[in-house]
């Protein structure tokens, strides 16, 4: 097994590499994420995954749903339903509680979130006080609630109001029971779900990280009464070790923040946000809360049912607190790409003047593609040797087969989406049955035996660390 080629890639970009343009620019071109409905002139608050997008989301959804399921053998799933019992959202206190403060400029009619205005001053260098966009005079504050509204049944009124949800905790909780006694689960022990989340976000921006309909990956982890302190240090440590080892997120762009006594929503004890350094600033990606008994106590109260656990260890009945991970799914695969955007130059064209490639250094568990395929002509039999060789792949990862233009090109293009591996088939591949494995991050190139290049592969994945 000879090494054939070692080039080493040099940093030009700046300390970010990614702006949010390049970002949404790289996204649209190469099929990640496109406006939502663009044909009739995009709807801002909402965006739509491609081929290589769904792939990312889906990846991420998968290595969130490992770690916490199927690591933990005290973790179950659940699939609710995003349409519930209107009571829901009275008892966990969204129908009174969730809303934001909303700002009208009077003059050029710009809605702002109060909390937020601030900020907006500050970074557009306005007077306090009044409009950043126009310097017309504002509203005072008034609460607008987040939460959709829609109608079930055929007359639209009062009656027949239900919600679109904001948050798939709701649908854990009310579910509690119903795990408890179906699964063996004992306390303490955890329910995960994944879906879809709509708020009626006063502002969205910043492309796929504020919108209005977007997905949650959530556990919610009942504990004794009197651990939850423990317990809650314990998942904050261990979400932040997923980011970092699982998602191959920089450690540098990761944070805790905690939520001071203004912050704290109604429900929680306490709450530290994970923040990533986006371009924009630090903000949020997942919150970590000590819930308390608050949801279960009101369910109970509201549906006049009391929820409890009956513990087997000493039959004493209580109502479980609740530690919850509620990570933002969408959120993620923003951080994912933001974090794994580079440009490098690697060398200089044939006009002297820097040879810049793009890539995307995707933890290989999440990038879309795993493997590229390439015969380095189509001719002589190396294009059907190639296709074989890609259709064996297949049923281990996901391959993508290349035939069209240069070698370098196609390698680049692989780059540009994060692929990790570029087999290459080549004349000595037909005699040999050797072929080339190429690296997306070091951009080595080694050669091997076709027939070993799958074992390789699986365990370069397995061992994939980020530089
Ligand atoms: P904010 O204060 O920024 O509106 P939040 O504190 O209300 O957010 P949570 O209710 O804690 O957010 O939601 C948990 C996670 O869900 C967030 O960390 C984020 O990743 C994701 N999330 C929340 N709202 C949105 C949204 N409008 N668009 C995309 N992701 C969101």
């Amino acid at each position: 097994m000879a090494k054939v080629k070692k080039a080493k890639a040099n940093t030009i970009s700046n300390e970010h590499g990614a702006s949010m343009d390049k970002i949404v620019s790289l996204c649209k071109r190469r099929g990640f994420v496109y406006p939502s409905s663009e044909i009739y002139g995009g709807l801002s608050a909402t965006w739509d995954y491609g081929p290589l997008g769904v792939e990312l989301k889906k990846n991420i959804q998968d290595a969130w749903w490992k770690e916490m399921v199927r690591r933990h053998d005290n973790i179950v799933g659940l699939d609710a339903a995003i349409m519930m019992h209107p009571r829901t959202w009275e008892a966990s206190g969204h129908v009174e509680n969730f809303s934001d403060p909303l700002v009208d400029c009077k003059k050029c009619k710009t809605r702002f979130r109060a909390d937020h205005l601030e900020e907006i001053q500050a970074e557009k260098g306005t007077e306090k006080g009044v409009c950043p966009e126009c310097g017309g005079e504002l509203t005072e504050p008034r609460q607008f609630n987040l939460m959709f509204t829609t109608h079930m049944g055929p007359v639209a009124d009062s009656g027949s109001v239900i919600y679109l949800r904001p948050e798939t905790a709701q649908g854990i909780f009310v579910n509690f029971k119903n795990v408890v006694d179906t699964s063996r689960v004992q306390i303490p022990f955890g329910i995960a779900q994944v879906g879809k989340a709509f708020r009626n976000e006063i502002t969205t921006k910043n492309f796929i990280f504020r919108t209005c309909e977007f997905e949650q990956m959530e556990m919610q982890y009942f504990v004794k009464p009197g651990t939850e302190d423990v317990s809650f240090e314990e998942w904050k440590a261990k979400r932040m070790t997923w980011y970092q080892e699982r998602l191959g997120i920089k450690s540098e762009r990761l944070r805790f923040a905690e939520h001071g006594p203004q912050e704290l929503a109604h429900y929680a004890k306490v709450a530290f946000d994970i923040e990533y350094e986006y371009p924009f600033g630090w903000q949020e990606l997942e919150g970590i809360h000590s819930r308390t008994d608050y949801d279960l106590s009101r369910h109970g109260e509201f549906a006049g049912k009391e929820i409890n656990y009956l513990d087997p260890e000493d039959n004493n009945r209580y109502v479980p607190y609740v530690i919850e991970t509620s990570s933002g799914l969408t959120r993620s695969v923003l951080v994912a790409l933001m974090d794994a955007y580079h440009e490098e130059t690697i060398g200089e064209d044939k006009n002297g003047n820097p040879d810049i490639r793009t890539v995307l250094h995707l933890h290989p568990d999440i990038a879309p593609v795993k493997v590229a395929v390439l015969p380095l002509v189509k001719k002589d039999g190396l294009a059907e040797l190639a296709q074989g060789l890609e259709k064996d792949l297949r049923e281990d990862f996901a391959t993508f087969y290349d035939q069209g233009g240069a070698i370098g090109r196609r390698y680049r293009r692989m780059d540009e989406i994060g692929t990790p591996f570029c087999i290459t088939v080549d004349y000595e591949s037909k005699e040999e049955k050797t072929v080339t494995l190429r690296f997306r991050d070091s951009m080595e190139q080694i050669r091997l035996p076709m027939n070993e290049v799958a074992d390789r592969i699986r365990k370069e994945i397995r061992d994939y660390k980020r530089s």
